[in-house]
């Protein structure tokens, strides 16, 4: 059984084309500035040349079109015909409350990913396009959306609940969601893998590092608290964004300086986070490199990131009572053994003690904490087009 799975970005598009039976990626693309001058698909097939297509791509179904074709191409492609795709799994990034678990598409569920573009205006009208776009193209062909939001849903209401007057809750829905729940899900049944345990039995903290990051403590192989809130915006500092800020800071900006609810979000979710402290980037491996080289405000935003990882890492910690391991996944988690070591400095006490050796490595799964750590420190890759391939198979 092959599956395809779509992310849909405003512009963008990434797919894969995973073949089931050996979990192995038989193809794997990306399409670029859709809707905008210069758009451009890539394609690599494992064994053969990179294809590339520039042509223009006025919306979301005409790239979509583009991609079933390079996906057949003779020369190129990775199948014969798409009648060898089983189904098609769309990464979603919204479903709000009434969304628990993957789901096959149907009418009430593309009226619920519209009913939360509120929430993530970027990602979810996209996401929609998407789906939309392979139900014309493909029609028959069954559609699951794999939710960021779904797997945070076991929260309790005191951790998913912001204290406001309780009739926005009601009104707006105003909660934490938390997001990346793909990702902490991969984390949390490969560790029960690794640990040799039922899911149920695992208490583990996930940190996901990446441009986005959060943190999830994992209660019983259940997600039980997370750092993202009602969007991505909450909890880390981030490559771009603020994470927590007194809510404070957003009135007295947007009266100093005379700003629309829209400019002050483009603000704290583009130009903020270790960007906006360093001046520098957004990037960790240029803040690390200049903060070797002297640079202050570099070394500041890295001092802030960890900080920040740190104080979440204790308080779920403390949350959980019994931790088994803790997980480090993302671009950074994976290959920055510095912010590793970093974060868990400090923490032996607490029953963290890193291996320094172990810990000199990048990309790969590995235990990184001595034999004498009370708590397991791993590394463990995330891949969200696996696990989104894996739930939608589970429709078939
Ligand atoms: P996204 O959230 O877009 O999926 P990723 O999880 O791919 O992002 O993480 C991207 C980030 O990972 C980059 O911005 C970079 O800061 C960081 N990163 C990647 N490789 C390294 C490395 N070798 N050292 C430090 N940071 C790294």
């Amino acid at each position: 059984m092959k599956i395809l799975v779509i992310n849909c970005g405003s512009s963008s598009l990434k797919y894969q084309l995973i073949d089931m039976n050996n979990e192995s990626v038989l193809t794997k693309g990306l399409v670029e500035r859709i809707g905008i001058d210069g758009a451009k698909l890539e394609q690599k097939t494992p064994g053969k040349e990179k294809y590339i297509v520039e042509t223009e791509m006025k919306d979301h179904k005409k790239a979509i079109e583009l991609v079933f074709t390079a996906l057949t191409d003779e020369k190129f492609g990775a199948v014969k015909s798409l009648d060898e795709i089983g189904a098609i799994g769309h990464r979603v990034v919204h479903g709000g409350e009434k969304i628990t678990e993957s789901t096959l598409v149907d009418e009430e569920v593309k009226s619920i990913i519209e009913d939360c573009f509120v929430f993530a205006p970027l990602h979810n009208p996209a996401n929609l396009l998407g789906i939309k776009a392979c139900e014309e193209i493909a029609p028959g062909k069954p559609n699951v959306a794999v939710f960021d939001t779904a797997f945070h849903q076991t929260m309790p209401a005191s951790n998913y609940m912001y204290a406001i007057p309780y009739e926005y809750y009601e009104k707006y829905g105003l909660r934490k969601y938390g997001f990346h729940g793909t990702s902490h899900n991969f984390i949390t049944n490969r560790m029960a893998e690794i640990l040799k345990k039922e899911k149920s039995e695992i208490n583990i903290v996930t940190l996901h590092l990446g441009n986005g990051s959060s943190l999830a403590a994992i209660k019983s192989g259940k997600c039980y608290d997370t750092t993202m809130g009602l969007t991505t915006l909450e909890g880390l500092v981030m490559g771009t964004r603020s994470g927590d800020l007194d809510a404070t800071v957003v009135t007295f900006l947007q009266e100093k300086e005379n700003l629309s609810p829209a400019e002050i979000n483009n603000i704290l979710n583009k130009k903020s986070g270790v960007l906006g402290v360093s001046q520098l980037s957004s990037d960790f491996r240029d803040l690390e490199n200049a903060a070797n080289e002297g640079n202050k405000q570099a070394q500041l935003a890295l001092d802030m990131f960890v900080g920040r990882v740190k104080k979440y890492l204790g308080a779920y910690m403390a949350q959980l009572g019994r931790v088994d391991a803790i997980v480090f996944t993302g671009g950074i988690g994976e290959n920055s053994k510095t912010m590793r070591a970093d974060i868990v400095a400090g923490m032996e006490e607490l029953g963290l003690v890193l291996d320094i050796k172990k810990n000199d490595m990048r990309g790969e799964e590995a235990l990184i904490s001595t034999d004498e750590s009370k708590i397991k420190i791993y590394v463990v890759p995330t891949n969200e087009e696996l696990m989104i391939a894996r739930d939608t198979l589970r429709f078939l």
